[in-house]
């Protein structure tokens, strides 16, 4: 069942919304209540009438998605997600999840109701094209009412793949629509914002937090998803091994075959996300016996990258390649650390 018409009112704007982020802080909190004595202690638990979130795609962390923004905790220009690091950007007000590229959109990740409820509004019909427009930054997207002023937001979802209508109830888990690139995004993934009595919350840590500490909080998650969700200080998205030079545009496009015996270069590749300045990316071919056949670290970064790209390869011997498992392997280096790493076997 789908709406195809619809017309939404105050469908909250998606990623890049800082703007109305700030307006919806500026709202009156809800008044603490009797209780103050204990606001401190409740502090560190998720408040009592939330929802508890269920992982919200149908995706594997670290195999086919990986979380590429957080919260942002900071309401000034600066950027801070719930364990002090700098996973998102200015303003972001919700989880972006991004699964490995557009091939993978194209074949479709369903969008899961992250709790019980019942849907509020959405918006279908915009085109997955990631282009910015006025009061669509959201793109196609559900709104579900979780009750006791609690909502869920879905962004981003793919034009025509929103199966429910409004006033439909839905149950934890339940497909919703699909990932896509509608709105104002760069890459395909979803948005998941969670909003109470008008205000944004941070579902890893709803509770206040003064900025620079990062005490840990009860997140609204179900403790399944929140093992889904555990933090990652940085993350490899893809990591594999090409036949001939690739693009970032092929590998985000997921149009990279893999490669055949006769291959002139083989092509390891890696699609980093959330490195930090100062981050040394390293990425490693082997050959079957585990030889190192090429390999590149490249120098410090001067300053943050969302995500950056890099490839390392080498020509095709006289004799050919040897059969057997090649192995691409890409390590983000943090000081003495290593952030993330990951790695991808092709057999010729
Ligand atoms: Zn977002």
């Amino acid at each position: 069942m789908r709406r195809s018409t619809l017309a939404l009112l105050a469908l909250l704007a998606g990623c890049g919304s800082a703007d109305q982020r700030q307006a919806a802080q500026a709202a009156p909190q809800p008044p603490a209540g009797p209780a103050s004595a204990a606001v401190a202690a409740a502090a560190d638990l998720p408040p009592p009438d939330g929802p508890r979130l269920a992982f919200p795609l149908a995706c594997r962390i670290g195999a086919d998605c990986e979380v590429q923004n957080y919260y942002d905790r900071d309401d000034g220009p600066g950027v801070q997600d719930y364990r002090c690091g700098r996973r998102g950007y200015d303003g972001h007000d919700g989880i972006d999840i991004r699964v490995a590229d557009r091939a993978a959109e194209a074949r479709g990740v369903d969008v899961l109701a992250a709790a019980p409820g019942r849907v509020a509004r959405l918006r279908d019909g915009v085109e997955d094209n990631g282009v910015k427009t006025a009061g669509q930054e959201c793109g196609n997207g559900v709104v579900i009412d979780h009750g006791n002023g609690w909502e869920t937001q879905y962004c981003h979802l793919k034009r025509g793949s929103v199966r429910v209508a409004v006033g439909q109830p839905v149950a934890s888990g339940d497909p919703i629509a699909q990932v896509g690139y509608s709105g104002n995004t760069e890459f395909p993934h979803l948005h998941i914002g969670v909003r109470h009595n008008g205000r944004m919350l941070d579902p890893f840590a709803p509770g206040a937090m003064p900025l620079g500490t990062c005490t840990p909080q009860a997140p609204l998650w179900t403790p399944e998803a929140a093992r889904q969700l555990a933090y990652k200080a940085g993350a490899i998205l893809k990591v594999g091994v090409a036949g001939s030079a690739v693009t970032q545009e092929e590998i985000d496009d997921g149009r990279v075959a893999a490669p055949a015996a006769g291959a002139p270069v083989l092509a390891a590749y890696v699609r980093a996300i959330g490195l930090e300045a100062g981050d040394r990316l390293e990425l490693t071919l082997r050959s079957p016996r585990g030889e190192v056949l090429a390999t590149n670290v490249l120098p410090p970064l001067d300053r943050d990258k969302a995500q950056y790209f890099l490839m390392v390869g080498k020509r095709r011997p006289a004799q050919g390649w040897p059969a057997g498992a090649y192995q691409a392997s890409a390590r983000i280096l943090r000081g003495e650390a290593v952030a993330a790493e990951r790695a991808a076997d092709t057999t010729l």
